[in-house]
């Protein structure tokens, strides 16, 4: 089966299972952007504490910018690696503000996906996934994000190349799958990571994909 007509397949059965998902973020897009920062490699629960207690000990983006990176670090402890994740937050303001004379992001809305994107990305810190995410969820730009999840159970699925980098897999499926429906998959991959796909024992007798799937016909070839 071509890729493009599993695709369409998984984004169905996956609609049908969990729904289809219009969420926006109308917050601040810096809060966006550090939130998400803060979440690289830890869970969600840890990552919330953190930045809250960077918005409680801080009044705004300019007196972290300010602020020690040492002291940033003591602020989101619990979001786990603070020492890189201090740095990164400063370096990324800093960059914004130098480039654009400015903490803001709201010119994003105007600029087409492309130039958003390459802008986000040229700033070090700034991975594919951290881009993608502020570009869909704030700007409602057509970018699919690639989390952990979505990577695991594309490769899984065989749409994914299991060899394949996080940073290629990303362009592959922005390429595979249709702009109006990278906001859904993305979350219905995370829903059926989290819930069906798991990194652990997943559950393939009540997986929905199952019959589209490379990872359950090699591991569990039909009997004869
Ligand atoms: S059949 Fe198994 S490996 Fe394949 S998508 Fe479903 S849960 Fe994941």
């Amino acid at each position: 089966m071509k890729k493009e007509e599993k695709i369409t397949k998984v984004i169905q059965l996956l609609k049908k299972k969990y729904g289809e998902h219009n969420y926006r973020d109308r917050g601040n897009p810096i809060d966006a952007l550090v939130e998400t920062i803060l979440s690289q490699n830890t869970t969600d629960k840890n990552s919330s504490r953190a930045f809250a207690n960077l918005k409680k000990i801080y009044p705004s983006w300019e007196s972290v910018l300010k602020a020690d990176a040492r002291s940033i670090k003591k602020t989101i402890r619990s979001g786990g690696l603070p020492g890189i994740k201090a740095r990164r937050i400063k370096h990324v303001l800093g960059e914004i503000k130098r480039r654009r004379g400015r903490l803001t992001l709201d010119f994003l809305r105007e600029t087409p996906v492309r130039d958003a994107t390459a802008f986000l990305r040229s700033i070090k810190g700034i991975g594919p996934k951290t881009a993608a995410v502020l570009l869909i969820f704030r700007f409602n730009k057509l970018v699919m994000p690639l989390d952990t999840h979505n990577l695991r159970v594309a490769k899984r699925l065989g749409i994914v190349p299991q060899k394949m980098s996080s940073e290629k897999a990303h362009e592959l499926m922005n390429q595979l799958v249709p702009g109006k429906e990278k906001k859904s998959l993305h979350i219905n991959f995370i829903i059926h990571g989290r819930t069906i796909c798991t990194a652990r024992n997943p559950k393939h007798e009540i997986c929905v994909l199952k019959n589209l799937c490379d990872y359950y016909r090699i591991y569990y070839p039909p009997k004869r």
